[in-house]
This record gives structure tokens, C-alpha cells and sequence, in this order.
């Protein structure tokens, strides 16, 4: 009973704090999951920025002792810019996904999580807890589902009936015995969106997820972009989001709930040519605090490149041939050579066949050869 009071004095503290839901469950371990993660790691389908073993990330005990009950929250974040820069010739500009926008939500969701402990480390001797946003062992969308925040979609996301998926997870496991909340019966019916609208077939099968061909993943790798995902991207720079573009639990859902989310227009559309030669300390002032600069600058600036191959953006050739020639990183000189030869000017392909001469790297190499045969291609009358 006191535990029940509890409970309800957290959700209405919650709300206090601006938690948009709150959810419980217990700590028991997540047994259909550890099936579906050894599959997904069987078929080769998973990221591999999962953190722990299978066992501790479907078993909160293994991750502290005297786990009772999981606190799972849910805070919605902004899909519309206001007063976005538009992208034009001579300009043109990259795109963050929205769950880069604003402060990176890790930060802003474990300070929530920290006020609910505070909250209940106040009122309850020898509490103890453990708290992940994300990076943590457990699976948020997991915890969520079965504390009742939402259900998870056909496109394995976490979705909430109210708020859409353009929201954030993050759970506490606690020693307090709270009383768990019933999983939503809702789901996706018959819609198949998502699966249909996904350019590369990541969604393999309803709620399962390929991640090494989903375009979201691979914008955060740091090596060559697969070729025949390199046009499909077009101009994300981190993160893509058609899986959630196409839900229609997502139709007109715009919330402005946390000024910490609140996009920066200049930010999250950053000038792509900007992007190229930034310094590491200016990408650090300017970028730092976004989530989407977990992986550094390397990642975004290929996929800088590669959306000013897909603008065919002319007026970038000059900038693309001082990379090629001068960048000490091969993915980076590779990546310009292939996007030189992508839009294809006289002057480029000069470029790509004088650099050819100096470069010593094997894949550089292969790339400034698909570099070239674009003008092959375009000489055969073969355009792709
Ligand atoms: Fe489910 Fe349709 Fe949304 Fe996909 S697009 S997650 S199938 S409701």
C-alpha cells in the first residue's frame, strides 16, 4: 500500500520535472527478447553497438543485485524546424535526424532520472538503483513496452498512441517492489509503411531490423559508405528516419515540450561545404553537444560528401578535389574521388585521373576508378 502511494507521488512528480510518461515494470528478466537477440546475432543482423551479453541485457538482476521493479520514461522531442534554412544551389545544406536535435538527450534524460532518484532516495531507507539511457545494457524500447508506454512497431520502434516514436527512452532499475503497469494492446494493424517506404529493406520482416543495411546505423560508421546505399540517403548527414516519416502515428505530431530539444536551424542543417574542412576543436564548440556527434567529425563529413554527389552540387567540385588530393584520411580522399566522378565535370575527372598518379592506397584507388566510370558510363550513354 505505501508503495502504491509512492508510486503515485513519483507520476505526479514526474510530471513536475516535464516527463512526458512514466511507466513500471518489474525486474523480471525479458525472456521472449533474449530468443530474439540471439537470433538477430545469428543472422548477422545486429549493430554492434549493443552493450553487454545477451544475459545482461535481458536480465535487470545481473545488473544490480536486488532489482524489483524497472521505472521507464518517455520524453517526445520536436519534428518541425521553425524558420529552417532552406537548401540551395551554391548552398547547400545536410540534415540531422530529429533524435539529434537539440541537447543530446542521454544528458538531458539522465538528469530526469537522477531527480526521480533524489525524489525517491528521499523518501525510502537503503533505496538503490541504476539508471541507462540508450548506451545501457537493457533495451529501452523493452523496458517500455512492458511498462506500458507504448507498443512496439512494425519498424521496431517504441510507439506511444499519443505521442508518436519521436520519443525518448530511458529507465531506472529500483529496489522498491512498485507495482507493474499492463503493456498497451494496441499495434500496427495492417499497416506495412514502414516496411514498404524503407529504401534498403532493413525491415526484413515485420519488427525486425537488419541493422547493417539500416541507413540510420550506417550513417554512423566510420568506413566507406556501401556504394549501393551512397544515393539512398540523400541529404541525412546523421541518422535517417522514413520508417518513422511514413507512421501514421507520427501524422502532425510536433511537440515542444523541452526547450533542451529545440533545434538550432543552422545546426541541424549545417552548411554540407562547411562541414568539409572544420577543425577538430570547431567541430567540438559547434557540434559537441548534439547527440549525433558521438562518433566525431569523420562520419559526417563522408556523408557531407555524399549529399553534395546527390545535389550534383557543381559549385562544391573545387573543395571536393582539395579533399581528394590533401584529406590524410582514405575514406575521406576515396569518398571525394567517387563523389567527383558522381557529378561529373571535365574539371573532375582531370582531377581524379592526376590524383590517381600520387595515391598509394588500394582503396582510394578502387573508389577513383568508380569515379571515373561515371564518365565511362555517361560516354555508353548509361546513367545511373
Ligand atoms: Fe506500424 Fe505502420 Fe507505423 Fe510501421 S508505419 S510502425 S506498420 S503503424
Amino acid at each position: 500500500m505505501a508503495y502504491n502511494q509512492l508510486k503515485q507521488q513519483l507520476i505526479e512528480y514526474s510530471k513536475e520535472i516535464g516527463i512526458d510518461k512514466i511507466g513500471f515494470t518489474s525486474a523480471s528478466p525479458f525472456s521472449e527478447l533474449k530468443s530474439r537477440l540471439k537470433e538477430q546475432q545469428d543472422l548477422g543482423y545486429a549493430s554492434g553497438f549493443e552493450k553487454g551479453t545477451i544475459e545482461e541485457r535481458t536480465e535487470p538482476q545481473k545488473l544490480m543485485q536486488g532489482a524489483e521493479s524497472i521505472i521507464a520514461i518517455a520524453l517526445a522531442y520536436p519534428t518541425k524546424i521553425p524558420n529552417a534554412p532552406r537548401s540551395k544551389k551554391g548552398e547547400r545544406r545536410g540534415m540531422f535526424c530529429r533524435a539529434s536535435w537539440g541537447t543530446d538527450y542521454h544528458i538531458v534524460l539522465q538528469e530526469k532520472l537522477q531527480k526521480l532518484a533524489d525524489f525517491l532516495e528521499e523518501r525510502i531507507a537503503n533505496f538503490q538503483y541504476s539508471s541507462m539511457v540508450d548506451t545501457g545494457e537493457l533495451s529501452d524500447r523493452a523496458v517500455a513496452e512492458r511498462a506500458g508506454i507504448g507498443f512496439s512497431g512494425k519498424n521496431t520502434l517504441l510507439i506511444s498512441p499519443e505521442l508518436g516514436s519521436y520519443i525518448y527512452l530511458g529507465e531506472m532499475i529500483t529496489n522498491i517492489p512498485f507495482t507493474p503497469d499492463q503493456p498497451l494492446s494496441e499495434g500496427c494493424g495492417t499497416c506495412t509503411k514502414c516496411l514498404d517506404a524503407c529504401p534498403t529493406g532493413a525491415l526484413v520482416e515485420p519488427g525486425r531490423l537488419n541493422a547493417q543495411q539500416c541507413l540510420a546505423f550506417l550513417t554512423q560508421t566510420k568506413g566507406y559508405m556501401p556504394e549501393e546505399h551512397r544515393d539512398k540517403l540523400g541529404n541525412f548527414i546523421y541518422g535517417f528516419e522514413t520508417c518513422q516519416v511514413v507512421c501514421p502515428y507520427n501524422y502532425r505530431v510536433d511537440f515542444h515540450h523541452h526547450p533542451e530539444f529545440e533545434p538550432d536551424p543552422d545546426l541541424v542543417k549545417p552548411k554540407l561545404v562547411d562541414l568539409l574542412f572544420i577543425s577538430n576543436r570547431d567541430f567540438k564548440k559547434k557540434f559537441g553537444k548534439m547527440a549525433g556527434s558521438w562518433r566525431g567529425k569523420k562520419p559526417l563529413q563522408r556523408n557531407a560528401i555524399l549529399a553534395l554527389a546527390h545535389y550534383q552540387e557543381k559549385d562544391a567540385i573545387e573543395k571536393l578535389i582539395q579533399l581528394m588530393n590533401e584529406d590524410p584520411r582514405p575514406v575521406i580522399r576515396g569518398t571525394a574521388a567517387w563523389a567527383i566522378g558522381k557529378i561529373g565535370t571535365i574539371e573532375g575527372y582531370q582531377a581524379i585521373e592526376k590524383a590517381m598518379e600520387e595515391e598509394n592506397d588500394q582503396e582510394v584507388l578502387i573508389e577513383m576508378k568508380k569515379g571515373l566510370n561515371f564518365r565511362d558510363e555517361k560516354k555508353r550513354g548509361i546513367s545511373k
